[in-house]
């Protein structure tokens, strides 16, 4: 059986054919069926928004019955403690020079960090592969790697496991990745000077010219490079898992299935189907919970950038100065390494005394179950993929402020297409931000979209739940995955 569903099969499609598809799969599915002994092997990228989702992969993995193996990069490494007996972890490339992995700066070069991480992990990942071949029982149903890392999935070709990818970031975003070499023959990308950049991509919508700049920073020699690996991955794989679902992006997703032809498997929102055992590179601080406890329903804005986007000491004082005139309740993520450039860095003089009982500012939030508590009316976010999505799946509205990378597609998806955001756009400025905070948690136009964030959370539910799309592609993958034949 073809294990793929189409979006549009599963909404629209006789029930006949879907029912049908549903109780094959339930029925082909082994681990299921007899508790599995399998084992899946998987390479997350070492970042937080991508160690999450694959995290959560291996719990519903797991959970499912196969016995997990994770292979990740020495530096930022996930914490063993945080899972159950049944997962080994095996560290990558322990001694290599990192400091020019981790991209930063509000602009930062990701395309060039992740290149340097596929050349520098390649080898030693051969050598720990080779390792984890002998040593274990039995051999790997196959290894579930993050799409951008190319360079490991030519290591697993040479040794004979097959191979599925996982996206971490939205359908459009992969569907935009894919149409980046047209726009380059077309003579648009890069793009030739600044009125260009607000032209509608009439074979993307509503993707605009500028949506594809992911960074100033990046050659585009680099960025053309990096995008290349990424669709190649996908390509080359047994099947691409993507963290989203059919009800959120199911014209994507058809255009993902004709561009890849291979199997595509939309489970998310990944969050809500795992066990939710925590994978957090920084440790959230709890007491923001009972804080949020002691708020009114709706009336608190949470602010939050991700893991690696920043911005310069003078935006710091702008959105301080923003958030404390705008007279709302706020909870502000402000992580150690938040502020970049020289010079001072700090709150200004005078914020703590003008918002003290209303704001609380810590390092690293449990953001999920921030976004879930009644408390937060709205997110102002740099819309990383997975706070957009898990914004979107717990009914939250979104003030969007990206930085770089799929960011700016996310961003204009939230505006123009789910209509549960705005763009806070130009530069930082605090009566722009007090207003775009207002209308979000005070005006009928934020109410709106909290109206339509909350129709999509229903669907999120309904896609996970039993018969669900994100639950019977579950079924259909932990199928694939019993089933791939290995030449090992
Ligand atoms: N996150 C969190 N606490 C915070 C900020 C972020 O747990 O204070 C989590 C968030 O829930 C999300 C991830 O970190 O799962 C960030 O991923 P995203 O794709 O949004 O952005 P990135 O960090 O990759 O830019």
């Amino acid at each position: 059986m073809d294990p793929y569903i189409s979006p549009s099969a599963i909404r629209h499609s006789s029930p006949f054919l879907t029912k049908a598809m549903v109780a094959s799969a339930a029925e082909k599915a082994p681990a299921t069926a007899s508790g599995g002994t399998r084992r899946v092997l998987l390479f997350p990228l070492p970042f937080q928004g991508h160690l999450n989702p694959m995290l959560q992969l291996a719990d519903v993995l797991h959970a499912r019955g196969l016995r997990v193996t994770v292979f990740h990069a020495a530096f930022n490494a996930p914490d063993p403690a945080c899972r159950p007996a049944g997962y080994r972890f095996v560290p990558v490339g322990a001694g290599v020079p990192t400091a020019d992995l981790v991209p930063t700066g509000s602009n930062a070069d990701f395309a060039g960090a992740l290149l340097r991480i596929n050349e520098r992990l390649q080898t030693p990942f051969q050598n720990s592969l080779r390792e984890v071949l002998e040593d274990e029982e039995g051999v790997p149903a196959c290894l579930v790697l993050d799409s951008n890392l190319r360079g490991m999935q030519v290591v697993a070709d040479r040794l004979g496991v097959p191979t599925l990818v996982l996206r971490t970031g939205g359908a459009a975003c992969l569907v935009a990745y894919m149409a980046f070499p047209a726009l380059c023959d077309k003579g648009l990308l890069p793009p030739q000077d600044h009125s260009q950049l607000n032209m509608a991509l009439d074979d993307l919508p509503p993707l605009q010219l500028q949506d594809m700049v992911f960074s100033t920073t990046t050659p585009h020699e680099t960025m053309t490079t990096c995008l290349e690996r990424i669709v190649e991955s996908a390509k080359c794989s047994s099947g691409v898992i993507l963290n989203t679902f059919n009800d959120l992006e199911d014209v994507e997703l058809q255009k993902i299935v004709d561009g890849v032809c291979v199997p595509v498997y939309a489970i998310g929102p990944l969050y809500k189907i795992s066990s939710g055992a925590q994978s957090s590179l920084l440790s959230p601080d709890q007491t923001c919970l009972d804080w949020l406890d002691k708020q009114e329903a709706q009336s608190v804005l949470f602010v939050s950038f991700g893991s690696l986007a920043s911005m310069d000491q003078e935006e710091l004082v702008e959105t301080a100065w923003g958030l404390a005139n705008s007279h709302m309740p706020f909870l502000w993520v402000i992580r150690p390494d938040a502020v970049h450039g020289s010079g001072k860095v700090g709150l200004p003089d005078g914020f703590e005394e003008e918002t003290q009982g209303r704001g609380m500012v810590v390092s690293w939030a449990p953001q999920q179950d921030v976004l879930g508590h009644q408390a937060v009316g709205g997110f102002w976010t740099h819309n990383g993929w997975n706070s957009t999505l898990e914004s979107i799946c717990e009914g939250v509205p979104m003030i969007c402020r990206p930085h770089f990378a799929d960011q700016m597609i996310n961003a204009r998806y939230v505006e123009e297409v789910w209509k549960v955001g705005f763009e806070l756009v130009g530069k930082l400025e605090r009566g722009n931000i007090e207003r775009g905070i207002r209308k979000l948690l005070r005006e009928e136009e934020g109410g709106e979209m909290r109206r339509r964030a909350n129709d999509l959370k229903d669907k999120a539910i309904h896609c996970i739940k039993k018969g669900g799309s994100s639950q019977t592609m579950v079924d259909l993958l932990v199928n694939c995955i019993m089933s791939l034949p290995s030449s090992i």
